[in-house]
């Protein structure tokens, strides 16, 4: 089965699965191309996204996709969509039992589309793939998972609440060109959580006990 069948079976089986949270809501599965230069994984679709069955269309997503562009690239050359695939209702987090209960199609649709590089957009879609990671320490790095790049950005919900996120987002948006064709890459493999030293200031010297 070549990749266009493969993912033809993959979409009925999401259309189909009906134990899937969220069922009131409308399917948003992804667009773009299923050989993209990078996946773009988000968090979970919002009321436009809802509306329309289409991944990041609301303000967010004119800003995800204008960077994009930005970059050179089309919006048909790269793949967008999200961890959970169905809205969650008043634009509430996912809830860890939706994020899971979606698991094994981003799975799937990722094994599919093989891409070389993933960006996951904010904390959930970055915390899926790197537990440990954190937003404000780790967005732009290139992490190695199971043979693809994964690079943490921030969502660009965040980057219109703020200029900073923003130019931040932007300049690690610059990289993606490089990053896709393992230029100047540097990794960053363990994402460790940093412990505080157990203690401060000097070392105390052990305190020989007398001997007379
Ligand atoms: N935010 C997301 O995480 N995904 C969308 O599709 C839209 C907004």
């Amino acid at each position: 089965m070549d990749k266009v069948e493969e993912f033809k079976k993959f979409e009925k089986d999401l259309v189909g699965d009906k134990f899937l949270p969220l069922q009131e809501f409308n399917l948003v599965v992804g667009e773009g191309s299923l050989d993209p230069k990078v996946m773009f994984i988000g968090e979970a679709p919002g009321a436009l996204e809802d509306q329309q069955r289409r991944p990041f269309v609301g303000r967010s997503g004119q800003l995800l996709r204008k960077m994009i562009r930005e970059v050179g690239w089309k919006e048909e050359e790269v793949y967008i969509t999200n961890i959970v695939k169905r809205r969650p209702p008043d634009n509430r987090d996912p809830l860890p039992e939706e994020i899971e209960a979606y698991k094994p199609y981003l799975t799937r649709q990722i094994e599919i589309i093989d891409p070389k590089v993933i960006a996951t957009l904010g904390r959930f879609s970055m915390n899926y793939f790197l537990p440990e990671a954190k937003i404000s320490r780790d967005q732009g790095k290139v992490f190695r998972l199971n043979g693809r790049l994964i690079v943490p950005l921030y969502h660009p919900a965040a980057a219109l609440r703020g200029i900073g996120v923003l130019e931040e987002l932007r300049a690690s948006f610059k990289r993606l060109p490089d990053i896709v064709a393992g230029k100047k890459l540097v990794f960053s493999d363990a994402v460790k959580k940093i412990e505080p030293p157990k203690e401060a200031g000097r070392p105390k010297r052990k305190i020989q006990p007398k001997l007379f």
